[in-house]
């Protein structure tokens, strides 16, 4: 059976809009995944999450792995299960967590060509993770999509480094497939009830590796390809000729996923270049921190590469001090039905834990928002 169908494409840039068949249910593309890291989007319970229309979320494979560790998800009947959760969910390989942290610390571990090896942050044991164990604890979490383990390394090193790291990605990749498969054999899983896997393309800032990595994937072949690596430069300039060449390297009945993408304007410039899904920790993190997206004119979404669609403001500051309307009159979440920028500000200011939820809840909203103008306009 094909997992992927494509339902339409838009005549003014190559965006498009897919049906995806997963283990839990139909997803259509584009869609949003916040971060439920720990199994958990902090703070906010899974119907109020339901509410703001998310189709799916990401768990982290490092952090369960590490705390509740894998037994305890597997008695539990997996990471739905364990969380409670129905509709789709992505984990990644657990790789990026291990290197960001053995980059910072290589007492901490190294990278061989059998895997990463690495101390446990929370109480010291020592781990080897290699490109199958990654499958084998994605399987074990039982997702609805994986992603393979893969070498990233910091976009500015130099290009005989970044081959290096785009063949050693092309080999994991090789060795999580064929795990993959020896899985699905194991387990007894039926075509129409496997997970979706992706590889990820490396390449940094250069064309030519992009290229190289997406063809030695292609040769293997995956449900989906993942960008790897940052998507601004150092200057956090959007690296828009990078994203359009690496989404046109990738096969067009594949899924194109925009892994850690990203603002609304960057996702905006990424669905227009031809990628499907996103993930990325800003609308949680920045609802944490009191800061809100409103709409400006979701008319103008494409237009001029600009940023004028919408707006970021910190509720936090005075101006909201006396301010008794919903954050944004016209937005349906729980907290613009329910409360005024008033009381949100005083939350803030009291240090009441609601406010970052509330706001938490209107950020989701928002990019869900987001994701169905993006929808409409293919
Ligand atoms: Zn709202």
């Amino acid at each position: 059976m094909t997992h992927i169908k494509k339902i339409s494409k838009s005549k003014n840039n190559l965006s498009r809009a897919l049906e995806v068949s997963l283990k839990s249910r139909k997803i259509t593309t584009p869609f949003f995944m916040p971060d439920a890291t720990r199994a958990s989007v902090r703070g906010i319970t899974n119907s109020r999450l339901d509410e703001t229309g998310i189709r799916a979320m990401v768990v982290n494979t490092y952090h369960l792995f590490l705390q509740p560790k894998m037994d305890l998800i597997k008695k539990a009947g997996g990471v739905h299960k364990f969380m409670n959760w129905k509709k789709p969910l992505l984990s990644d390989s657990g790789g990026y967590q291990v290197y960001s942290l053995i980059h910072k610390n290589p007492k901490l571990g190294k990278i061989t060509e059998d895997g990463a090896v690495f101390r446990s942050v929370i109480d010291g044991s020592k781990h080897l993770l290699t490109p199958e164990l990654a499958i084998e604890v994605q399987f074990d979490l039982g997702v609805d999509m994986m992603v393979v383990l893969d070498d990233p390394r910091p976009n500015n090193i130099e290009k005989k480094i970044m081959d290096e790291s785009v063949e050693r990605t092309v080999r994991w990749a090789k060795r999580c497939k064929i795990e993959f498969e020896k899985q699905i054999e194991k387990r007894n899983i039926l075509e129409e009830k496997r997970p979706l896997l992706f590889g990820v393309v490396q390449g940094g800032l250069h064309t030519d590796l992009r290229e190289k990595c997406a063809n030695g994937l292609k040769e293997i072949g995956f449900d989906g390809y993942g960008f790897g690596g940052r998507h601004l430069d150092e200057d956090d300039v959007f690296l828009e000729q990078i994203i359009k060449d690496t989404a046109n390297y990738i096969p067009d009945d594949a899924l194109k996923f925009a892994l850690g993408i990203g603002t609304p304007q960057d996702i905006a410039r990424c669905f227009a270049a031809g990628w499907d899904m996103f993930d990325c920790v800003i609308p949680t993190r920045e609802g944490r921190h009191s800061r809100i997206f409103k709409w400006k004119d979701k008319g103008v979404i494409f237009e001029n590469d600009s940023k004028d669609f919408y707006e970021t403001v910190n509720i936090s500051n005075s101006r909201f001090k006396e301010a008794f309307s919903p954050i944004d009159e016209n937005c349906d979440c729980y907290a613009c039905a329910n409360h005024t920028n008033t009381y949100i500000h005083h939350l803030f200011r009291a240090k009441e834990p609601l406010g970052a939820q509330l706001v938490t809840i209107h950020n989701l909203r928002f990019y869900m928002e987001l994701m169905e103008e993006l929808g409409k306009s293919v």
